[in-house]
């Protein structure tokens, strides 16, 4: 009999074959959470000017570098005003001061740009009261991008922060790698579809939906194929029809019962796959390979199984075609709440709650761990990642987590307002 794999030796093979997809061209606000494929360089300095940061009159320090008391301010003649959007058409010479906006380009000759709220002023004539640094209230050209520097490099994923400064670069397109497109097909004679009568020996196919919504998650594109009967030439067809995508995942019928095509139908379609008991729980029977250069996953029918093995093999797969540079996902280390024991012949991911506390995070299980208790999803904010050769664990036992989706803790931890991120049915 074959014996267990590993998971990381299943993920190093998986990420091995995984191919990086090519660009595209999207628009910046499109751009948001991709990967782009190009080292962007800025051609010109940002700000362009030297340009005032406050609203008030530009003037030179040498005429109000000295302490003057407040009865006797400095009076300067104002011998412009520039509103918002215009340049001035003069320059300060001594004893004399030009009325601006924030943002606009200093005037020649002044050097100090004088708050607003800090003078006293008519339209001719400005009084200012103390005196302030050469250079105050003035952005330098370039203090935030230098002409010549490259400024977000290629294999970057775009943030708002990255698509405000696409609009800097003056880029109103951009090139990033394409989303990978995954084909899902659920197989099982049990199975009935939503769009189907639910009669008592059926059993719904929640597979299908659940990893669509993974692979958006991961930033893919989901192509339902629907449910293949367990007969060789169905899936057969179906299959083919999901080889146009990059990616192709199958649930069900990996397993070594009478009515598991999967692995024949692989074979058939003249795959190298390789087809692993992996050494996890939940999730041991999986099938892995390339047909007609598409990778092609078999994850288990299970509910729990598929999505934890789509979590630690399908996903990392994409994120390496979309251009990421890092497959997995956050990981951090929490305090387990609870006794656990198990035998050291496999690697468990248990369905968690982590929660913040004052000192450190903690963590503690979704309850039953059955492989179809799909509630052990619904509840989970993370997994906790067991290894192999742990045996048991007590209260206080330090643990690895995937924390999974958006870190939900924060939100009640922090400083808005919160009604707590998990409600309860009444
Ligand atoms: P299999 O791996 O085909 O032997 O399926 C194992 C278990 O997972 C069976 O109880 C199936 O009913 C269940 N199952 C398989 N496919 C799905 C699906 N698409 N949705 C929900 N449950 C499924
Ligand atoms: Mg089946």
């Amino acid at each position: 009999m074959q014996g267990l794999t590993p998971l990381h030796e299943a993920q190093k093979i998986v990420l091995d074959a995984t191919p990086v997809l090519g660009l595209e061209k999207v628009g910046l606000v499109e751009s948001l959470g991709r990967v782009i494929g190009e080292d962007l360089v800025a051609l010109r300095d940002n700000p362009p000017w030297d340009n005032s940061a406050m609203d008030g009159f530009a003037v030179r320090h040498e005429d109000i570098k000295q302490d003057h008391a407040i009865a006797k301010p400095v009076v300067l003649k104002v011998v412009e005003d520039v509103p918002a959007g215009k340049v001035a058409t003069k320059s300060v010479g001594p004893g004399e001061a030009i009325r601006i906006m924030t943002g606009a380009p200093v005037p020649k000759g002044a050097n100090v740009v004088i708050k607003v709220e800090d003078t006293e002023h008519t339209q001719d004539s400005v009084k200012v009261f103390k005196p302030e640094p050469a250079g105050s209230n003035i952005r330098p050209q370039g203090e935030d991008v230098r002409k010549g520097d490259c400024i977000i490099p290629k294999g970057t994923q775009l943030r708002p922060g990255e698509v405000g400064m696409l609009a800097i670069l003056a880029k109103p397109f951009v090139f990033v790698h394409q989303r990978p497109r995954v084909a899902i097909l659920s197989t099982g004679d049990e199975l009935a579809d939503l769009d189907e009568r639910f009669d008592e020996d059926k059993i719904i196919n929640s597979n299908s939906y659940g990893i669509a919504a993974a692979v958006q998650e991961a930033g893919g594109i989901p192509i339902l194929l629907g449910i293949a009967k367990d007969q060789p030439a169905a899936l057969k067809e179906k299959i083919s029809h999901g080889l146009n995508a990059d990616i192709l995942v199958l649930s069900g019928g990996v397993s070594m019962g009478d009515y598991d095509f999967t692995k024949a139908v692989f074979k058939e379609l003249g795959a190298a796959m390789n087809f692993w008991k992996l050494a996890i729980r939940p999730g041991q029977p999986l099938a892995f390979g390339k047909i007609q250069g598409k990778l092609a996953f078999g994850l288990p029918g299970n509910p729990v199984s598929s999505m934890v093995t789509f979590e630690q093999l399908v996903r990392p797969a994409m994120l390496k075609m979309s251009g990421q540079r890092s497959y997995g996902r956050p990981v951090v280390q929490a305090a387990f709440q609870e006794t656990f024991s198990k035998r050291t012949d496999r690697r468990h991911f248990l369905r968690g709650i982590l929660t913040r506390e004052a000192g450190g995070f903690t963590v503690r299980t979704t309850g039953d761990q059955g492989s179809g208790i799909l509630t052990s999803m619904v509840k989970a904010n993370c997994l906790i990642d067991i290894p192999q050769e742990t045996e048991r664990l007590k209260p206080g036992d330090p643990v690895t987590v995937q924390v999974l989706g958006e870190p939900q803790w924060d939100r009640e931890a922090g400083a808005l307002p919160s009604i707590g991120h998990r409600q309860s049915c009444c």
